[in-house]
Formats: C-alpha cells, sequence, structure tokens
C-alpha cells in the first residue's frame, strides 16, 4: 500500500523531492510507502523522476502507475544499480519538474476551458486526456462554429487575473446533497468516493479530480485553443495548448 502523498493539499503537489521507503520490488518496479510520484490516471500522464539510495546508487522512474493499493514506480538501470535497492531501504525520489509541472498548467487549463464551453454551450466534457503541451477535450455535441476564439479570450482573461485554484475535500453526503448542481463533467462519480477531493478554481469552476493542478491561474500562461474537430459519435474534440516554456514556478 502505497500513500498518495500528492493528494493531501495544494503545497503536496508542490513537492519535487521527497524521503520514502521501499516496501516491495516487483519485477521492473519500486513499491514505496508513500510517493509524490503522480501515477497515470483520469487523463494525466505518470510522472517520471528518479530514486535515490542513499549510496547515490540512483535509477530512473520511466512511468508510474497504480497497482491496486499501490503504485509502481517502473524503473531503468544498470542491474547492478537495480539490485543495490532492497525492501526497507530509504530513498529520495525526485520529479521531473519540468514534465509535472506542464501537467499541472494543462490540467487547470483542461478543466477551465470544459467549464468555459459548459457555461457558453451547456455542452459537457465526455473525457480529457493531457498529453505533451496539450490537452483534449471529448464533447457529448458538435461546439457551435467560431466559438474558438471566445473561448480562448475567456481563458486569457481568467488567466490574466491569476484566480486562485484550491482543493476541498467535501463529504461524500455534502456533495450528494446538489445532485441537480450543474457540472461541467458526464463522468459519474463512483459510489465508493468519500470524502470527494474538488477543485475548485474561483470563480470559475468546481470539479471533483484526483489530479495535480496550480495553485493560481496565472502559472498556466498563455494558451492556444486549437479548432474543434467533429467526432465520429457525433460528440467533438476541442484542444487547448501551452505556448512556450511558460512562467517560472516557485517550489516549497
Ligand atoms: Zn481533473
Amino acid at each position: 500500500m502505497t500513500e498518495l502523498a500528492y493528494l493531501a493539499d495544494m503545497p503536496s503537489a508542490y513537492v519535487r523531492t521527497f524521503r520514502a521507503r521501499i516496501v516491495s520490488l516487483p519485477p521492473g518496479g519500486v513499491v514505496l510507502d508513500r510517493t509524490f510520484f503522480y501515477p497515470a490516471g483520469g487523463g494525466q500522464p505518470g510522472d517520471r523522476g528518479t530514486v535515490r539510495l542513499d549510496d547515490g546508487t540512483e535509477v530512473a522512474v520511466v512511468d508510474v502507475t497504480r497497482s491496486g493499493p499501490s503504485v509502481l514506480h517502473r524503473v531503468r538501470a544498470p542491474p547492478a544499480a537495480v539490485r543495490a535497492l532492497g525492501v526497507g531501504a530509504e530513498v529520495e525520489g525526485t520529479l521531473d519538474w519540468e514534465r509535472r509541472h506542464r501537467h499541472m498548467r494543462l490540467h487547470t487549463a483542461q478543466h477551465l476551458l470544459s467549464a468555459r464551453v459548459f457555461v457558453r454551450t451547456r455542452l459537457k466534457t465526455r473525457k480529457a486526456v493531457l498529453a505533451g503541451r496539450g490537452a483534449t477535450i471529448d464533447l457529448e455535441g458538435p461546439l457551435p462554429a467560431g466559438l474558438e476564439r471566445e473561448l480562448a479570450d475567456d481563458l486569457a482573461s481568467v488567466v490574466g487575473e491569476d484566480r486562485s485554484v484550491t482543493i476541498l475535500l467535501v463529504p461524500r453526503s455534502e456533495w450528494d446533497r446538489e445532485p441537480n448542481a450543474e457540472r461541467s463533467g458526464l463522468v459519474p462519480l463512483p459510489p465508493r468516493v468519500d470524502p470527494v477531493r474538488v477543485v475548485e478554481i474561483d470563480r470559475s469552476d468546481v470539479c471533483p479530480c484526483g489530479g495535480t493542478h496550480v495553485r493560481s491561474t496565472g502559472e498556466i500562461g498563455h494558451v492556444t485553443v486549437e479548432p474543434a474537430v467533429p467526432r465520429p459519435d457525433g460528440g467533438s474534440r476541442l484542444t487547448v495548448t501551452l505556448d512556450g516554456s511558460g512562467p517560472p514556478t516557485r517550489s516549497e
């Protein structure tokens, strides 16, 4: 079992280096007692980085996935380095921060875009996927022609206002009290989820999510909204991409 330490609160999403203990070593991977590496899921890719023993032995983390209650860090290194890992050993994990922070910027941009599409068209998001410098959202219907420009302006203004992003843990009973609340997402919340982890973008969006986000919208930087593409299922796909290298980031 791995503690998902990145989930706890907003500062936890900014931890780049952490201490943990190896609890098991399945073939090709390392399971830690706690991790700040994000395991692939919910449309957000898994993190990369390194795991280092106190003697300096270092292995590259090439992918991170959920495996039941555990998180599997898939590693790549010379056989001698992998053999040096032992159950019970303390290690230092270090995230590939450029990649992770890009995913945080994209994820918050995606929530904003889904919210703005919903406000303007009542279309909900069926699915969202982040990859590279872009995030795609699959909408339940066709986007009215020419709306991309207005959506891009909406995003630019929210980014310019640097609105705060907060993580809230809401008891399920409280969340379910508003069954008709207007939400931009179509994916139903599994019944076992309690409390509900909610990402709130000030005056813009409230959305249940287990991903990692930036703490204020200014950190997203400038984005481009690509023309919507019709999908065979009658829906449409909208892509938002990050421009340039992005703003400088602060760390805890
Ligand atoms: Zn999300």
